[in-house]
């Protein structure tokens, strides 16, 4: 097996003479001061501290991107309780801060809350419960759904077809593909001339009543076609249920229209999973509907000032071209039509990066994060709790950035060889505190960055009450 992220050991740090950091931070801020790596500018969240130079470390994927770093995504990971979700907690409340909206698919319940581990982050920065999913529905549970004319005609079709394979454990052969096509396209009419939104439901008894003029069109007969989709219904009936069997795995939570409790403009949006079995076929269809929905509802085009690309004066740039930009919106005073910016976070990400289906979703994401203002932040234990399949390389790739907290020697060693960082920096992480990671931002290392918390913030980040050695305050930070 290869390094996961294939990379060359890093250039300045590459096996020298340096050793490990066991001392102070006073000691290690006099000592390492002069070969600290770069900051990475002034613009960003603040994160606390380097240890190495004793500066303040801020980040920001967004304005990073024009020194070097491909993309904007990253992958916090580490032993349980030495940091990475307060980490990731509070960086995304400071980006919320700097307008930024995020998106959270929460899979990590609290046991003693019984409800997902960032519930009340959620609640108390937008006054908002998290939109649930629980199998079979109920009272408060949330709905998609994957036939909402909001997806996009070919979006929706792929979408639909990746359900049912997901379903079917296989792909789908072409004839099924067309019939399943045809399928949606009856349902969308059939659903519209009883002036309602079709479901999935309605592709399923459209699958099983064919219309003799798509026969015709396919040079099919009636039952041929019939016989095409008949495997898919079966398939869609399974997952939804039926008025006679309501036993689908996807029962009240994609089989009805979209019911939405949280308005998708709020600065924060927690999708509570933590109900949905991890590693069933429930869990992937729901994150990969989750994922087409975010994609085509919430990453529209908008302005961080609010106003809609139209909204902006067009700009000559180059008169002899014609070529344009979007320039001032008068309405609201802004000069510059700049694509907002958003977060999307996977906690307990191995549901997602572990299913290679998922994983090739997201790679496709992730790809286009940057052009859509985008950055993904996964948060996983180790990578060993990830397998190593090629859609699985894949959209680990795409993460520039990586946050290690400290984690055991054989995780250490496994993480260090699958990251291709230097040898070193396996003993490195072992010996971490509690609160300081080691940043890979693009090539550079940071191998001591502590996260700092305010006073206001530490009642946001630690439910468990679990953390108390992490919550030095430092109001100069702020
Ligand atoms: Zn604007």
């Amino acid at each position: 097996m290869t390094g996961l992220l294939d990379l060359n050991p890093m250039a300045p740090m590459d096996e020298t003479a340096r050793r490990p950091l066991y001392t102070e931070t006073t000691t290690s801020q006099a000592l390492y001061l002069p070969i600290a790596p770069p900051t990475l500018g002034t613009a960003g969240a603040v994160i606390g501290r380097e240890l190495y130079s004793g500066k303040a470390f801020i980040y920001c994927p967004f304005s990073a991107f024009g020194d070097g770093l491909p993309g904007g995504n990253m992958i916090a990971m580490g032993d349980t309780g030495r940091g990475k979700s307060s980490l990731v907690k509070t960086y995304t409340a400071r980006q919320i801060r700097l307008g930024r909206k995020v998106v959270v698919l929460d899979t990590k319940e609290q046991k003693e809350r019984e409800e997902g581990e960032w519930a009340a982050l959620g609640r108390s920065l937008t006054g908002r419960a998290p939109v649930k999913f629980t199998p079979g529905g109920g009272a408060k549970a949330s709905c998609i759904n994957p036939m909402d004319p909001a997806i996009a005609g070919k979006r929706q079709i792929e979408l639909v077809r990746t359900i049912v394979e997901l379903g079917l454990g296989r792909p789908l052969g072409e004839f099924a593909g067309s019939a399943l096509r045809l399928a949606i396209r009856r349902a969308h009419q059939r659903a519209t001339a009883d002036s309602r939104s079709p479901v999935l439901a309605d592709v399923a008894a459209a699958l099983r009543s064919p219309d003799a003029t798509d026969a015709v069109a396919k040079k099919r007969s009636e039952e041929e076609l019939l016989n095409d989709g008949l495997e898919a219904s079966y398939v869609l009936d399974r997952l939804c249920g039926t008025e006679q069997d309501a036993s689908g795995d996807l029962l009240g939570m994609l089989d009805g229209p979209t019911s939405l409790s949280v308005d998708l403009d709020a600065d924060m949006v927690v999708f509570d999973l933590t109900k949905v079995p991890s590693g069933g076929v429930a869990m992937t269809i729901l994150v990969a509907v989750i994922s087409v929905f975010l994609e085509e509802v919430w990453l529209r085009p908008l302005c961080e000032c609010g106003a809609e690309p139209s909204q902006h004066e067009r700009r000559v740039v180059d008169t002899s071209s014609g070529a344009w930009e979007l320039g001032a919106n008068p309405d609201s005073g802004c000069h510059r039509y700049t694509q907002r910016k958003r977060i999307l976070v996977c906690e307990e990400a191995w549901h997602i990066l572990g299913t290679p289906q998922l994983a090739a979703l997201l790679e496709k994401f992730l790809k286009f994060a940057r052009g859509y203002g985008l950055s993904c932040i996964f948060i996983v234990h180790h990578l060993s709790d990830i397998d190593d399949s090629p859609e699985t390389q894949a959209a680990l790739k795409m993460a520039d950035t990586v946050v290690v907290y400290s984690m055991k020697k054989s995780e250490a060693e496994d993480t260090v060889r699958r990251l291709g960082l230097p040898a070193w920096t396996a003993e490195h992480i072992m010996r971490l505190r509690r609160g300081v990671a080691l940043w890979k931002v693009g090539e550079v290392i940071y191998p001591g960055v502590q996260h700092l918390l305010t006073e206001a913030e530490q009642h946001l980040c630690f439910s468990s009450g679990s953390m108390t050695d992490l919550t030095t305050s430092s109001p100069d930070l702020e």
